[in-house]
């Protein structure tokens, strides 16, 4: 007896990398659908012949959501079962298919998730950063004013961040988080997950900046960053810096007074004094 029903919504999470890495009921669903919405048919296509999957595909894109969500929905509601794939990964983490799904739960269509591989969740597996509370940013802007602006609103948060980065931008994101969340903090850059030249890289912001900066290797594929929060020792750090600040601000320019406690104390120049 088939494990699909009819008329519903399936999110089904695809390999990030290794093949391998679609699980059985993935499999089994995928074959048994209707009709498989992805995002890039043709990137799809290798990875759905490799396991034997013959199924119809129709493309689900951040160009034509809008338009094809209708049409989708009509179908499942006329009693199709559909799959809903992204090019690597969860869809909707990063990806399109928030707005078929939501205009799938408002017409009363069970959506039910496949669950399987994330990147944000691979490298946290492995960065041996703190993973009881994280927080997931995304793609930061491109633009390095809205990064850096970002970058200043989470400097503060005590959990661990956790960044999708394009490999071109990731050691410029790399220095902006160095001068942002201050030199020591420790991070992670995951790289690759899953493939021939998958690399984990912890350091602390200072290192990690330079090795990247310093090697090109390091700034290829796909790249997921993640930055420890703002521990107890950088709360006693700060602490310190602004008790330094004050006093120092009494006799010198605001700017200066915050570099030179910085640099008694380590903390943040940018979380005494945004200048
Ligand atoms: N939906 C996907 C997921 O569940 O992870 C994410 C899609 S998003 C468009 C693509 C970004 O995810 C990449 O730019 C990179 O930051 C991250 N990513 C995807 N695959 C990766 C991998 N194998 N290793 C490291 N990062 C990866």
């Amino acid at each position: 007896m088939s494990a699909v029903q009819p008329g519903c919504l399936w999110v089904v999470a695809t390999p990030i990398g290794h093949r391998d890495d679609l699980s059985a009921r993935a499999i089994a669903t995928l074959r048994e659908v209707a009709v498989i919405a992805a995002e890039d048919t043709r990137h799809s296509r290798p990875l759905l012949v490799h396991h034997n999957i013959d199924t119809p595909l129709i493309a689900l894109h951040d160009y034509n959501e809008r338009d094809a969500v209708d049409a989708i929905v009509r179908r499942m509601a006329a009693g199709d079962s559909v799959a809903l794939i992204s090019d690597a990964g969860t869809p909707l983490i990063s990806d399109p298919g928030f707005r078929l799904v939501r205009a799938a739960r408002a017409a009363g269509i069970r959506c039910i998730p496949v669950p399987g591989a994330c990147a944000a969740i691979a490298a946290l597996s492995v960065a041996g950063l703190p993973s009881d509370r994280f927080v997931f940013e995304g793609f930061l802007p491109a633009k390095a004013a809205a990064r850096r602006s970002r970058l200043q609103e989470l400097a503060g948060d005590a959990r661990t961040v956790i960044f999708y980065e394009s490999s071109h931008r990731v050691a410029e994101s790399l220095a902006d988080m160095r001068d942002i969340f201050g030199a020591t903090r420790e991070a992670v850059l995951a790289r690759e997950l899953t493939k021939m030249f998958e690399t984990v890289l912890g350091e602390p912001l200072a290192e990690l900046a330079a090795r990247v900066a310093a090697d090109p290797d390091q700034q290829r594929g796909e790249c997921v960053l993640l930055v420890a929060g703002r521990g107890e020792e950088a709360d006693a750090k700060l602490a310190e810096g602004q008790r330094i600040f004050a006093i120092l601000r009494e006799e010198l320019p605001p700017a200066k007074a915050a570099k030179m406690a910085a640099a008694i104390t380590g903390a943040p120049r940018k979380l005494l004094y945004e200048g």
